[in-house]
């Protein structure tokens, strides 16, 4: 075995958005670094998850504003060109190819071992690299787990034989199937059933429990329910699959058998049941872990149950918020912590610190990108309820503010706005409704400045756009 050995100040498992994002900011701050990576530069955000399925999803909604225009409808109320769609999709994926990530990993002049990485003892990562090498990867200051997350598939038997889609089949197929069953009723669920409906595929979503995006507002699911079957969608609450099988072979229809024998067919069936830690083969036993758990962190991304504090985890794989934009955040601040300590540095953790990702806890954006859309950021009135925090709830219907009758005839959208009547601050925000994604981030600098509600008062929105749902809000709270 030709067992090389380098020694580096920093060593990156994973180069998913947040790795490299991890590399970057400690090479920025004076650290040898290498980052590893065994599949896609880019990770699965990149080829099969936020990218194409908003690639896939952008021409889905665009549409859909359009058919609300008065003057447009006629000239757009046909079928989606599903081989442009498609074409557009694998532009943004680049064709699964990562030139331009390795191009931008040299540029910032973080080193590169293509390969599996695991673990090996503190300190220390042997990487299996694609000609069956090994090297070894020795890290004076710090390791950093950032190996995402793979799909959570249910304890079904034979599952392996029936070629279920995974969020990669749901994000990378190049054909339309007739009729596709999506089990799930998370966000993953919706937007994929959203764009495979728009696409021509007859959905069913098959959902345990008695609503959709169950982490929102409830009134964000109903709307999306409402309008998923407007578009067609058969969508059955409390159906839980049992079994699935391919009649007469690979090839064949799948089977699926519900809990209360309900028997439904389907050409396809996406499992978006979730996420699970990539952490089953990275080496965790050798430190004392345990293969295959999320790796919990503490508010430095340092691996709590590690002692010298050389381990971080970040990004999907420490369970904070599993979301591209806030693992890259994450990221920026264990790059800022790791060279502090590597330098000596002192390290403020304090509440919004330089090096406590405080946002994770108080203020998390979202967007789900259906039609409607979701955008959401901070507390929902059942986390505020869970957590004691005592709030008043204000709701305002987008559709009576003048930019919303602007940007289409007969507008639905809701807005509701949650204001912590101690301290007299946004704490949460949820807006429903087209176009409402691009909003969510006043919210979001509302809800992590903590700006006083009465200042807010002369934060004036521009007429006539939706951001005037603003001012409805605190009319309305104001009374
Ligand atoms: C269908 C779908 C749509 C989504 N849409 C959005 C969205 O619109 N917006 C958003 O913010 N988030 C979205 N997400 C979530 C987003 O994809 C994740 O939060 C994000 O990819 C997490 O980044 P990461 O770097 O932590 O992990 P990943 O992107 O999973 O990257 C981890 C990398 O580590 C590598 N790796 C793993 N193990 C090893 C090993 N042992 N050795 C070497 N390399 C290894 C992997 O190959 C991979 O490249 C979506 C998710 C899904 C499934």
């Amino acid at each position: 075995m030709n067992d090389t050995h380098r020694t580096y100040d920093v060593v990156v498992i994973g180069a998913g958005p947040v790795g490299e994002n991890v590399a970057e900011r400690t090479h920025a701050a004076g650290l040898s670094t290498v980052i590893v990576e065994r599949e896609l530069l880019g990770g699965e955000c990149s080829y099969w998850a936020c990218e194409p399925s908003k690639a896939l999803l952008r021409p889905t909604l665009a549409r859909a504003d359009a058919l609300r225009v008065p003057g447009l409808k006629r000239a757009v109320d046909r079928p989606l060109d599903v081989a442009a769609v498609l074409a557009h999709r694998d532009d943004i994926v680049r064709r699964w190819q990562d030139d331009n990530h390795v191009a931008w990993l040299e540029s910032v002049s973080v080193d590169l071992m293509r390969g599996h990485g695991r673990l090996d003892g503190p300190r220390q990562v042997v990487v299996t690299t694609p000609d069956g090498e090994t090297v070894r990867l020795s890290a004076r200051h710090a390791v950093a787990v950032c190996t995402g997350t793979g799909p959570a598939m249910p304890d079904l038997p034979h599952l392996d034989d029936i070629r279920p889609w995974t969020n990669r089949e749901a994000t990378s197929a190049d054909r339309v199937p007739g009729r596709l069953a999506v089990v799930g009723g998370g966000v993953v669920a919706v937007e994929m059933a959203t764009a495979w409906r728009a696409l021509g595929a007859q959905v069913t979503m098959l959902v345990r429990g008695s609503g959709l995006i169950a982490r929102m507002e409830p009134f964000a699911g109903e709307m999306v329910a409402d309008a998923l079957r407007e578009a067609g969608v058969d969508l059955r609450f409390g159906a839980s699959v049992t079994s699935v099988t391919r009649e007469g072979g690979a090839d064949g229809e799948a089977r699926i058998t519900l809990a209360d024998g309900g028997q439904l067919t389907a050409e396809e069936i996406l499992f978006a049941t979730g996420r699970a830690p990539r952490t089953g083969d990275i080496g965790l036993e050798t430190i004392g872990l345990t293969p295959g758990d999320w790796l919990t962190v503490d508010d430095t991304f340092r691996v709590s149950a590690v002692t010298d504090g050389w381990l971080y985890a970040v990004g999907d794989v420490n369970h904070r918020a599993l979301l591209t934009h806030q693992g890259k955040y994450q990221a920026r601040i264990a790059g800022a912590v790791i060279g502090a300590r590597a330098h000596g540095e002192p390290v403020d953790d304090s509440k919004w610190g330089p090096h406590v990702a405080t946002a994770d806890s108080e203020a998390v954006p979202q967007v789900i990108f259906t039609d409607p859309e979701v955008a959401a950021v901070g507390l929902t009135t059942r986390e505020a309820e869970r957590t004691g925090r005592r709030v008043k709830v204000v709701d305002y219907d987008i559709g009576r503010v003048d930019g919303a009758a602007q940007y289409a005839k007969g507008y639905r959208g809701k807005a509701r706005m949650l204001v912590d009547t101690d301290r007299g601050t946004v704490a949460g925000v949820t807006f429903v409704g087209p176009g409402v994604a691009e909003l969510l981030h006043s919210a979001t600098i509302a809800v992590t400045t903590e700006a006083p509600v009465e200042r807010l008062w002369h934060a004036v929105p521009a007429f006539p756009t939706i951001s005037e749902v603003w001012l409805r809000l605190l009319e309305t709270y104001r009374g």
